[in-house]
């Protein structure tokens, strides 16, 4: 391959426009151009984030905060809480619950938390007690380490837009009418203004559509059909009024799915995934409404497709974002994937002096393929374990999900119970949620293990210390409504 100086982006929504970014503060000397069509528009979904978002956003991309905030109002994220399996609830952050002994106590958490796991790391105490934040001197909130946001989709992509047109990036308004192949490479690019445009590397950010990995170069397309059974979204909101404003995202069982609920400031998002063997539409938007009758709009269904494209890099072709592949939002990861993506892409690029060959390609292709199945099987976790409902759409889940390449790793939890030793089961280096997300999961819907803990009386008395410990950090903290009165006042520095 001839040295890559420059990239043709196809696609503006918050994919193209994230890789955009990314590609001019990673690699400046590339020349950027992105192509997206305006009449074609964006998919206007995906508003939950995990912790990679601010990270990637703050530190990586040095976007300012107080602009950030100003012009896309996001609302904080500590975590899920989960209406799934037998608790009333339980949390997942993105800080550390189970991977964690409490000092004085001879077992990691997961073997004292039989009966409240709410406590277990300040994100969970703080979303447990309706908080968003801790404080610091003079009541000041501590807005860091493992938070993530809550955005509207079309305020982050207008948003993205102007950041990355003055970084330099080279936009147009225009529709890819065909693109032609010569074996794997894609050569003529022809848009319906006429206009032809190419460059070394071609990204298919695209979305659904992939253009270029799909329709043109016909990758093949792996389906999850083995473990994730959902394939539509039924989804709908209302304007806030007296609700409290959650620093979390709910995801709760349906008959035939399961709803999140995503909280905006002046706005309540609710959407429910559903399996269309399992369930109509029209009865799908009847559950919804029952359960939410404050829904003022005319509720929309997306329909999707779980899985992902064979290879993510092929000839000049990259894709990136749901033109790579897509899983439903269960656990929000798809801004986060793609910003993995997009970040070993960038290095494969830079290792390679500019100049990937095949071999480069094919690791970047197993990496992230990797990573696509092992949200895949989290997500499975996620179904064959939930005991809350008993509906067919359950009992289905129960016995057909499979656990894909972390069957063994459920099999050594099973042996060892919650113990931060099953990591050594887990497949390959743990991506996203490392044993702590596996953990959450199973600990939560109180799965089954050979090695159950009766603490004795003392060991009470010091897991309870330790609780009071938390709540009183909570009891100090603010809730989301005081943090963002804390953050627009003018004496605010970040
Ligand atoms: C129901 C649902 C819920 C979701 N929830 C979450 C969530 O909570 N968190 C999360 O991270 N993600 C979520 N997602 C995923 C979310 O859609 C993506 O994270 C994100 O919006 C990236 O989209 P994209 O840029 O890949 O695609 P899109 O937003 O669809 O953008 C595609 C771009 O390609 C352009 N394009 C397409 N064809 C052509 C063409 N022929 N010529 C020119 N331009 C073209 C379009 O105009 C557009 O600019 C959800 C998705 C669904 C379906």
């Amino acid at each position: 391959m001839k040295q890559i100086k420059s990239v043709l982006i196809l696609g503006g929504g918050s994919a193209g426009l994230i890789t955009a970014l990314t590609f001019r503060r990673l690699m400046p000397d590339l020349r950027v151009e992105l192509a997206r069509s305006v009449d074609i528009g964006v998919i206007g979904v995906g508003e939950g984030t995990t912790a990679v978002f601010p990270e990637h956003f703050f530190d990586v991309l040095g976007i300012s905060k107080e602009e950030f905030y100003r012009e896309t109002r996001p609302t904080w994220k500590q975590g899920i809480k989960f209406i799934w399996g037998p608790r009333d609830h339980f949390f997942y952050t993105f800080d550390f619950q189970y991977d964690q002994k409490r000092e004085g106590l001879a077992l990691a958490n997961g073997f004292y938390a039989d009966d409240d796991c709410s406590l277990l790391d300040l994100p969970a105490a703080l979303m447990q007690g309706g908080k968003a934040f801790a404080t610091g001197p003079l009541g000041k909130p501590i807005i860091s380490g493992g938070y993530a946001f809550h955005i509207e989709n079309h305020s982050l992509v207008s948003y993205l837009e102007k950041v990355v047109a003055a970084s330099g990036v080279v936009l147009h308004d225009d529709t890819l009418e065909h693109a032609e192949r010569e074996g794997d490479q894609v050569t003529r690019l022809v848009f319906k203004s006429g206009e032809e445009r190419s460059a070394d590397l071609l990204i298919d950010a695209s979305g659904f559509r992939a253009e270029l990995i799909g329709r043109t170069l016909g990758t093949p397309f792996q389906e999850f059909n083995h473990s994730l059974f959902c394939d539509k979204a039924v989804i709908g909101g209302w304007t806030r009024t007296d609700e409290p404003l959650h620093a979390y995202t709910t995801a709760e069982t349906m008959n035939s799915g399961w709803c999140w609920q995503i909280e905006h400031e002046h706005w309540i998002n609710r959407g429910y995934v559903y399996s269309s063997r399992f369930i109509s539409d029209e009865d799908a938007l009847a559950e919804l409404l029952a359960k939410n009758p404050k829904i003022s709009n005319t509720p929309r269904v997306v329909p999707f497709r779980s899985g992902r494209y064979e290879s993510n890099w092929v000839g000049n072709v990259a894709a990136v974002g749901n033109a790579s592949g897509f899983v439903e939002p269960l656990e929000a990861t798809a801004l986060a994937q793609l910003i993995y993506e997009v970040r070993w892409l960038i290095e494969k690029i830079r290792v390679t002096g500019g100049c990937p060959d095949e071999q480069t390609k094919a690791d970047y292709n197993r990496i992230i393929g990797q990573a696509w199945d092992e949200i895949r099987d989290f997500l499975a976790f996620h179904y064959k374990f939930n005991t809350r409902l008993d509906t067919p759409f359950w009992k289905h889940c129960h016995e057909h999900t499979s656990l894909g390449d972390y069957e063994s790793f459920y099999q050594s939890y099973r042996k060892l119970g919650p113990a931060p030793e099953t990591i050594h089961a887990l497949p390959h280096r743990p991506n996203i949620y490392g044993i702590e997300g596996y953990l959450t999961m199973l600990v939560g819907m109180k799965v089954p293990h050979e090695r159950p803990h009766c603490p004795n009386e003392q060991e009470r008395a010091i897991w309870e210390r330790h609780n009071r410990a938390m709540k009183a950090r909570v009891m100090a903290g603010v809730d989301s409504v005081q943090a963002l009165a804390a953050i627009r006042r003018p004496t605010w520095q970040w």
